[in-house]
């Protein structure tokens, strides 16, 4: 018997929704698998945790998931989050930087019943994760963007031959599980230095994976290669900004963000969090899909049963995915994805997928 313990953080917008239906699809797997033990660790993150503890990432959370296993995040609604209070940072941001979690795994799939343009798409977005473009985590002191005068911003964009390495890796080690296809996005032809340093990284660490096929492209050909033909794509290796637009890109490919599952992963912690945001449109409605959530879960229990050598959780884990791929092939769904369901609906028939094991019999 193993026991996980997994900091859960339920973020803002549907945060407690999506994460209330993960939490229900884990207890069932950990019902249904023996030698599987999870315990849930809340701690508070977002607008309610800023409310209550005046931070939106206070030290007891960061603290606490020192303690845990992995981390289970919701989305959160930074953009009215203010910049200019230390105490309103984005937990995502913040979290990623501080458990150097530098490799953002976002894979894209289509799913029989799911109606899509394109039948045929299994592939997966590595972003870096803790540098790039991004302002809140690209410096070691404050934020990477300045203002000289009122009317001028300059923003910084940090590209280390570290971070470019490492994040390369885990790109190729996932590919050796997938179709050995490496696609390195970048945009070397302006920024010569930055995407250069990029690029190179990536081949260096490439040449050691003979039997892997690389080819590579600049981010805005690569943007139309993705919609024109998806299927074509197995790994794709980018930095943090290219990352970011390209997973949701591929989403959209496969049926829209509440399909795009995602995990933050560092060589000593990682965090299951999907890939959209918070979606304060849909908020408190009971409509929003939980899928991408639980997927996220479902890859963090996957991670933690390879590395730790431990064949309970990565069954946990494919019980889970073949729960969600059962229940859309019965058009079991919520109604982004052309469904009836609500959140909890949708949780609940995936609890009585695993729990009856009716993935089992088919
Ligand atoms: P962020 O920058 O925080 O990622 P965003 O601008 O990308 O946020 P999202 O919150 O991800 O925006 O969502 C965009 C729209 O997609 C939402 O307004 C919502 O309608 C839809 N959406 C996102 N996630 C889900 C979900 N899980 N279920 C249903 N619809 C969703």
């Amino acid at each position: 018997m193993r026991t996980y313990q997994i900091g859960v953080m339920e973020g803002d917008g549907i945060g407690p929704e999506i994460v209330g239906e993960t939490v229900k699809v884990l207890k069932a797997v950990q019902q249904s698998v023996d030698g599987l033990e999870i315990e849930f660790k809340y701690y508070p993150v977002g607008l309610s945790s800023f409310q209550s503890n005046g931070a939106t990432l206070p030290e007891e959370t960061v603290e606490g998931l020192k303690e845990c296993d992995a981390g289970l995040l919701g989305p959160l609604t930074t953009h009215i989050y203010d910049t200019g209070n230390p105490n309103m940072i984005n937990p995502s941001g913040a979290l990623r930087k501080g458990f150097d979690l530098y490799a953002n795994i976002r894979p894209t799939k289509t799913y029989e019943g799911v109606k899509t343009k394109f039948s045929d798409v299994d592939l997966v977005v590595v972003r870096e994760n803790t540098e790039g473009m991004y302002a809140d985590r690209n410096m070691h002191f404050n934020t990477g963007e300045f203002m000289p005068d009122p009317d001028t911003v300059l923003s910084f964009r940090v590209v280390t031959r570290k971070g470019s390495e490492r994040l390369a890796r885990v790109g190729f080690e996932l590919a050796q599980g997938r179709k050995k296809k490496v696609t390195i996005v970048h945009k070397m032809n302006v920024l010569r230095k930055g995407c250069g340093l990029f690029y190179d990284s990536s081949l260096k660490v490439g040449k050691k994976y003979s039997d892997t096929v690389i080819d590579d492209y600049h981010i805005d050909a690569f943007a139309m290669h993705l919609i024109q033909r998806p299927e074509d794509f197995d790994v794709v290796v980018t930095t943090n900004m290219f990352g970011d637009i390209l997973s949701d890109q591929a989403a959209g490919l496969v049926g829209g963000l509440g399909l795009a599952p995602g995990l933050n992963l560092g060589d000593s912690f990682l965090i299951a969090q999907a890939t959209h945001g918070s979606a304060p449109d849909i908020a408190g409605r009971n409509i929003a899909n939980p899928v991408a959530e639980i997927l996220s879960a479902k890859m963090m229990l996957e991670w933690l049963g390879y590395r730790n050598g431990h064949q309970s959780a990565v069954h946990a884990a494919s019980l889970i995915e073949r729960a969600v791929e059962e229940a859309f092939k019965q058009k079991m769904m919520t109604t982004d994805l052309g469904g009836d369901l609500s959140t909890t609906e949708f949780g609940d028939k995936l609890v009585h997928f695993i729990q009856d094991s009716v993935i089992y019999e088919n």
